[in-house]
């Protein structure tokens, strides 16, 4: 069972990318190898854990039938555009065909530098590798759609970052594509219409089937995102970093950089030192998702037709983001307070609980994992927040069949909190791994209780709250 490639990408026009292969690094050392997701793709995980595996996962052995190219892009980074970002540490090895026929990118990150590295060394340390493994599967056993970890690596070198060498690691990320808004910003800055025309055509193909032309696609990821972000919000999710080059059209949560779950919650919590006017904090994400369609939207306008008509019918496909994204906002935060079937009506009650949540910083995971056990009061500091609003849910929750069946589906016991990452990669940094296979296990199954993980229940103390994640 190796790898299956079949490398789609890498057979659009050569201006679409740059061929060359991972650098080498001195001694890779295995950290983890996802065996559940191996075994999705087709892949053995004993083989992808054993020497040759390593190193595959390093970049310093091609698995046969990898075609490794780097991907060219642009975007809009915090509102400004640049026209060439294209991938500076990462590359696609190629992409793997699962049993099923499933069609899924293999990117190692971290895996030297590229032609749009810039000033850059190309690589990855430890922190964020680990970060973006924990964080990145803990959102697929939530079932929100996400790019996956295979597996992470030391390099046995350090990396400099912040004036000290730190160890260097590389992530396998699996994605089903790493379009993004981005690469289609990229050809439309150069006006290239006809890499557009390609680029359109190929991601129909590859995501959307069933989408009618430019505006079929405009509309099909218009619906994905509005379905991501009302989950991320459901979740207590902050991305942190929402450039359009790290917005995918396959609808996917990808680049998990500054990013971060919400211990107390207050909609505009933000965890990145460089978003300094809060862009990318927690409550504004649908608000940015919608801009990052517009930029999708004007790319496409080319394709779409004669200028005019073409702004306009773009326009009213983009109209369709905020219907879209609160019908699926209420269907999520309304199973959270255990409403199968959430009506306009029930809006204010949950927005009620929100706002006395921000006011008395109660715990976003505890509190609403609390209503299934009774123990939601808790989190509040003035208890009378919650005592007030009880009973108005109550009555709701009187006309509901199964409400607890939903409260325990909608909201997790355990999330990867800021802390418990942070201690897992300090322990990392000293050669000490128990802590991050710990946390990962305890996340593998983040809505069951389970006795040995309640420790990972807790909200940080003062002293461990983490407000910095990048
Ligand atoms: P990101 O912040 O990961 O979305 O990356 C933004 C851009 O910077 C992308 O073009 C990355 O490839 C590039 N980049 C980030 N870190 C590095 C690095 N250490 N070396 C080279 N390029 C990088
Ligand atoms: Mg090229
Ligand atoms: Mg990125």
């Amino acid at each position: 069972m190796h790898p299956v490639f079949d490398n789609s990408y890498a057979r659009l026009p050569e201006r679409f990318f740059a061929r060359l292969a991972p650098d080498r690094v001195a001694s890779p050392l295995p950290i983890v190898v996802n065996r559940a997701l191996a075994e999705r793709l087709g892949i053995d995980p004993d083989w992808l854990s054993s020497p040759e595996g390593t190193a595959v996962l390093a970049g310093n052995r091609l698995p046969e039938g990898a075609e490794p190219i780097a991907q060219a892009y642009a975007g809009h980074q915090f509102g400004g555009f640049v026209p060439q970002l294209g991938d500076g540490r990462a590359i696609l090895l190629g992409e793997v065909l699962a049993p099923d026929g499933a069609r899924f990118d293999w990117v190692l990150k971290g895996a030297g530098r590229t032609p749009w590295s810039r000033g850059g060394d190309g690589r990855a340390w430890l922190g964020p590798v680990l970060r973006e493994y924990l964080v990145s599967e803990t959102m697929a056993a939530l079932g929100v759609p996400t790019t996956r970890a295979l597996g992470a690596v030391l390099t046995g070198q350090t990396v400099y970052r912040d004036g000290f060498h730190k160890p260097g690691a590389v992530i396998s990320r699996i994605a089903t594509s790493h379009i993004r808004v981005g690469t289609f910003e990229y050809f439309a800055a150069r006006q290239d219409q006809e890499a557009l025309a390609t680029l359109c055509q190929y991601t129909i193909s590859r995501h959307y089937p069933e989408a009618d032309g430019p505006l079929g696609l405009l509309a099909a990821v218009v619906g994905a995102q509005a379905k991501l972000v009302a989950q991320w919000l459901s979740f207590g999710f902050i991305h942190g970093v929402m450039n359009t080059d790290n917005c995918a059209l396959s609808g996917e949560t990808i680049d998990y950089g500054p990013c971060a779950f919400l211990d107390s919650y207050h909609p505009q919590t933000k965890f990145s030192s460089i978003d300094n006017y809060g862009r990318y904090a927690y409550a504004n994400q649908p608000q940015i998702a919608l801009w990052n369609l517009t930029q999708l939207a004007s790319c496409l306008l080319p394709l779409i037709g004669p200028e005019e008509a073409a702004v306009e019918q773009a326009r009213a496909v983009l109209d369709g983001f905020a219907p879209a994204y609160q019908a699926a906002w209420l269907c999520r935060m309304g199973r959270k307070i255990g409403l199968e079937h959430a009506k306009e009506a029930d809006r204010p009650l949950i927005e009620s609980l929100l706002s006395r949540m921000a006011s008395e910083g109660a715990d976003f995971t505890r509190t609403f994992r609390g209503l299934a056990t009774g123990q939601a009061g808790a989190e509040f500091s003035d208890p009378a927040a919650f005592d007030t609003w009880a009973p108005l849910w109550q009555a709701r929750l009187a006309q509901e069949v199964v409400p607890q069946a939903v409260l325990s589906a909608a909201n997790p016991v355990r999330i990867p909190r800021n802390h418990r990452i942070e201690e897992a990669i300090t322990a990392a940094v000293l050669g000490d791994f128990a802590p991050f296979h710990r946390l990962q296990a305890a996340l593998e199954h983040p809505f069951d209780p389970d006795e040995d993980f309640a420790a990972y229940e807790a909200a940080p103390t003062l002293d461990e709250r983490v407000t910095r994640t990048f």
